[in-house]
């Protein structure tokens, strides 16, 4: 059993961050997350005590057997408690893949035509929010700090008030909060912003995202007042205070840095560098999302080819699409769009030596990707709307010879840090991002390590041990005046 002060941070999120494997009926075995969240936050957790509570990926239904005890064990090897959620396949199907990605992740990237509002998805979405209140509610002390993560989980703050918890909350949003014009359509915005409102500190990815929440309680709830300028704004009603700042999400860098040497990643890219002689590799690497806005990509390519004949031959995209929510028609029709495309393209311009698309439908190992990052001369990353893109990132942290080039969609949150050395394009505008991959092709290597240092160095300072510092402090910080510069932050939680 942990102490009470062993539990005075707890971070819940949708899914814990392990890995549940089943070895055979009953019998279940668990993999560590890796992600440079887990990585910063679990130093965090263990210094200051704590747990981490989510679900832990099965129904259930199937979660019998040797799951519970696993999850004691990894909570006393990992230094703090994993407290699980139990779904069943109803609440995953209503509450997940129903409200969560097929309502809120369209609606907030913009693509409110997608969204299904079916009211069953609402219902699914309150009572399982209730019910990851309920379980926090019963590991929580009133001291205990709060740390609630992404859209899955907006509602939680609200459950947890009317269960009479008055511990700090704050939230943070992964993905982006769209403008007032799209958030509109929700049928139950009223019900989201007033639960958004019971967090001490609401943390989104951007200045633009910021802009959009207050602008949204502006024109919603007329009542908030708002009061102060710049990275953290904060609203006051009926004696509550909400803070709201954007803190970009980052990655672990040194981690990065370090492993684009390693031996298996530099095998993985001589071995593609040796099969594509002479070429200026260009890559992309996506979750298969519409938000990614892979046939866009496919079709600026396609453009560049047309318009430039001396890249025939001398280029190739390696389009690497990670399945995802496969079960969704949507996406299946996704991808078979994408497929169809490639096809048309290669079917254009192959000719004997060359074909212009590699594509490759599976997830890489983790010295596969770092393999090919370290391969590609030019990183084409164009969604047409992210949240961050940690792809962006990962690319220049792990072109440790300062020589590669990024073009990055505007409409990733990425592009606000990264806006000074990448090429930033508008990913609907098909003959610019043409003509941004012509450009990038034939750009000196003076520019290039000038461009590809600065983006380096803005992803060295501001990491991910940077990112939960920042926030951490923001959260603690009693007065606004109080509340850091960004920039000037030293991490405390870094480990060097
Ligand atoms: N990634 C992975 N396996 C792959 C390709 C990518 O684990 O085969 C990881 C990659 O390292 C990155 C993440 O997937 O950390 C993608 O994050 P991003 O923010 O770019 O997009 P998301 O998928 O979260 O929308």
């Amino acid at each position: 059993m942990t102490s009470k002060t062993a539990q005075r941070l707890l971070i819940v999120s949708n899914r814990l961050p392990l890995r549940v494997v089943k070895e055979r009926e009953g019998t279940w075995r668990l993999e560590r997350g890796s992600g440079g969240l887990v990585t910063a936050l679990a130093p965090v957790l263990r210094n200051r005590g704590g747990a981490w509570i989510g679900w832990p990926g099965v129904p259930a239904e199937k979660s019998s057997g040797n799951l519970s005890e696993l999850m004691d064990k990894a909570g006393k090897d990992l230094g703090y408690r994993i407290v699980p959620v139990a779904l069943s396949r109803r609440e995953q199907r209503l509450f997940y893949e129903g409200f969560s990605n097929e309502v809120i992740w369209p609606l907030f990237h913009e693509f409110p035509s997608l969204a299904q509002f079916k009211p069953s998805y609402w219902d699914a979405y309150r009572s399982v929010n209730r019910k990851y209140a309920e379980i926090i509610a019963s590991h929580s002390q009133s001291d205990h700090f709060i740390w609630i993560h992404d859209y899955q989980l907006m509602l939680v703050a609200q459950s947890l008030r009317d269960l009479g918890v008055q511990s700090h909350l704050a939230f943070f949003l992964h993905i982006p909060f769209p403008p007032l014009d799209v958030f509109l359509k929700l049928p139950w915005r009223l019900e989201v912003l007033r639960a958004l409102l019971q967090y001490d500190l609401l943390g989104v990815q951007t200045a633009r995202d910021r802009r959009n929440v207050i602008e949204c309680f502006r024109a919603l709830m007329p009542d908030v007042t708002w009061r102060g300028r710049g990275r953290v704004v904060v609203g006051q009603v009926n004696g509550r205070a909400v803070r709201v700042g954007d803190f970009p999400i980052a990655i672990d860098y040194r981690s990065f840095a370090r492993r684009a040497n390693a031996k298996e990643v530099l095998a993985v890219r001589d071995m593609i560098r040796a099969k594509l002689p002479d070429r200026k590799i260009i890559l992309g690497v996506d979750r298969l999302d519409y938000t990614k806005g892979i046939p866009h990509r496919l079709e600026a390519y396609r453009e560049a080819l047309r318009r430039h004949p001396d890249l025939h031959g001398r280029t190739t995209l390696v389009q690497v699409v990670v399945p995802s929510r496969t079960g969704v028609p949507q996406y299946r029709r996704l991808r078979a769009r994408i497929e169809r495309l490639v096809g048309t393209i290669n079917g254009e311009f192959t000719r004997p030596g060359w074909v212009p698309i590699h594509y490759i439908f599976r997830s890489l190992s983790p010295e596969e990707l770092l393999g090919y990052y370290r391969a590609a001369d030019i990183a084409l990353i164009t969604p047409l709307k992210d949240g961050m893109n940690l792809i962006a990132k990962e690319y220049c942290t792990t072109n440790v010879d300062n020589d590669g080039v990024l073009i990055l969609s505007e409409f990733a949150g990425a592009a606000s840090q990264l806006q000074n050395g990448a090429i930033l394009v508008n990913p609907f505008h098909i003959t610019e991002v043409a003509d941004a991959i012509y450009f990038a092709c034939t750009m000196p290597i003076s520019e290039r390590k000038r461009r590809m240092k600065k983006l380096r160095q803005v992803i060295r300072k501001q990491d991910i041990f940077w990112w939960v510092d920042s926030f951490l402090r923001s959260a603690f910080s009693k007065h606004l005046s109080e509340f850091p510069q960004l920039e000037e932050y030293m991490p405390l939680t870094s480990t060097s």
